[in-house]
């Protein structure tokens, strides 16, 4: 039995088993590789679903964390620590924010933006109680808490979990006039993510965006941006939502936060919804640690000063273009903005496992999703030659035989 073998065989004995992994145990990462226990080398082709965009064990971000770690770890928020303001300075710097709110995962973000606008919805615009209805978009995915399963469309991550959180009306993603007709006078926000990403890398119709924005600012809607993902770089801009010339209100950022060193998420406000919060109404015992804000500090500086979003851009191209020139009666449909990529495989072909494992064989990792579509999100710091293996590894697994 191999090293691999055995450990995942005391996981699958021990541990709950919510997740199906590929049958891959890693042991070791550096930029875009990663190393399994028998020392095979891979191309991350997923990056931790985003959370390692600067790359593996990013030298300048392991600087920060060892250096913070044998100072100061954890204060709590009942006392505060010199690594918290310049965290807030810089990304609010950064994504023109004008209030922060820093917690740990990405559903944490989520459930915090949800509770403030609700808030901000009684308080400044006088919606009746408990009344409160945000839209969100059929296919999302927002995180696993309670709340936010609530209004998953997927039956996998409802199933039996009820009773729910109540106040969300759903409506499908891309369309203007089914969010239009959602609206009502106890509408208080709209929570969407930029690009739909564990739906499938799904990218709304061109002017989509611009015209939800035009009903939030009409109606006095908050309009919160789901960028745990398509965030910080991934899609070749610092946000997503520059891709479609608008601003959120509320914009949630996580994952490569901390360049997948540590769970750091924060929620960004554009708008006076944050200004609800009174002490004592919302926390968390490690949001904000001195630990985690000079984790994202490097994190947010490295993304920038080593131009990680550029070159999301422009590999992002490359890699898009070279899938699209994939000659296969295998694919439906090629997906893409900057280094978030997908490919959707026709239904035929009897779903996307089995062309992972195909991948791995070859040294590349990537996850299927939904079925039929294999994702594609290696480290914005991926190179040319880099995309070209990994184009080369691509093809020949979606036009030869798979074992
Ligand atoms: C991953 C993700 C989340 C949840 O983040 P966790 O850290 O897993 O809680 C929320 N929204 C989007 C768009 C995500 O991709």
């Amino acid at each position: 039995m191999t090293l691999s073998a055995e450990l995942i065989a005391t996981e699958q004995r021990l541990g709950a088993h919510n997740y199906k992994p590929l049958d891959v145990v890693l042991t070791r990462g550096e930029g875009v590789h990663v190393w399994d226990s028998e020392g095979k080398q891979y191309l991350d082709c997923l990056s931790a679903y985003s959370a390692v965009n600067q790359g593996h064990c990013h030298p300048r971000i392991l600087a920060a964390l060892t250096e913070q770690a044998s100072k100061l770890t954890l204060t709590s928020r009942a006392f505060r620590n010199d690594q918290l303001a310049p965290f807030y300075e810089e990304i609010a710097a950064l994504t023109g924010s004008h209030k922060v709110l820093p917690m740990n995962s990405g559903a944490e973000a989520v459930e915090t933006a949800i509770k403030a606008v609700r808030k901000w919805g009684y308080e400044t615009r006088g919606i009746p109680e408990d009344k409160a209805e945000i839209i969100v978009c059929a296919n999302n995915f927002h995180g696993r808490t309670l709340s936010i399963v609530s209004f998953s469309t997927d039956p996998d991550a409802r199933r039996n979990f009820g009773p729910f959180t109540s106040g969300f009306s759903i409506v499908p993603f891309g369309d203007e006039k089914s969010f239009e007709a959602a609206i009502n006078p106890n509408t208080v926000a709209a929570l969407i993510e930029p690009i739909q990403g564990e739906a499938g890398v799904i990218i709304p119709p061109p002017g989509y965006f611009r015209r939800v924005r035009e009903l939030c600012t009409q109606h006095d809607i908050t309009l919160i941006l789901d960028e745990i993902q398509t965030g910080l770089g991934r899609t070749g801009k610092l946000l997503a939502e520059e891709h479609e010339n608008i601003e959120a209100d509320v914009t949630l950022v996580g994952k490569a936060l901390s360049g997948g060193f540590y769970p750091v998420s924060a929620v960004l406000s554009n708008s006076e919804v944050l200004g609800v919060l009174k002490p004592g109404q919302h926390g968390s015992t490690f949001g904000g640690n001195p630990l985690a804000c000079a984790v994202a500090r490097a994190a947010l500086k490295v993304l920038v000063e080593e131009d990680m979003i550029g070159n999301a851009e422009r590999m992002g191209a490359r890699f898009l273009n070279g899938l699209g020139s994939i000659r296969s009666n295998m694919i439906k449909e090629v997906r893409g903005r900057g280094l978030m990529l997908a490919v959707e495989l026709d239904p035929d072909v009897g779903g996307a496992r089995p062309y992972c494992y195909a991948l791995k064989e070859k040294g590349l990792l990537a996850k299927d999703t939904h079925e039929n579509t294999i994702r594609f999100a290696p480290p914005l710091i991926i190179d040319e030659k880099q995309v070209d293996w990994a184009l080369e590894q691509i093809e020949a697994v979606l036009t030869g035989p798979i074992s």
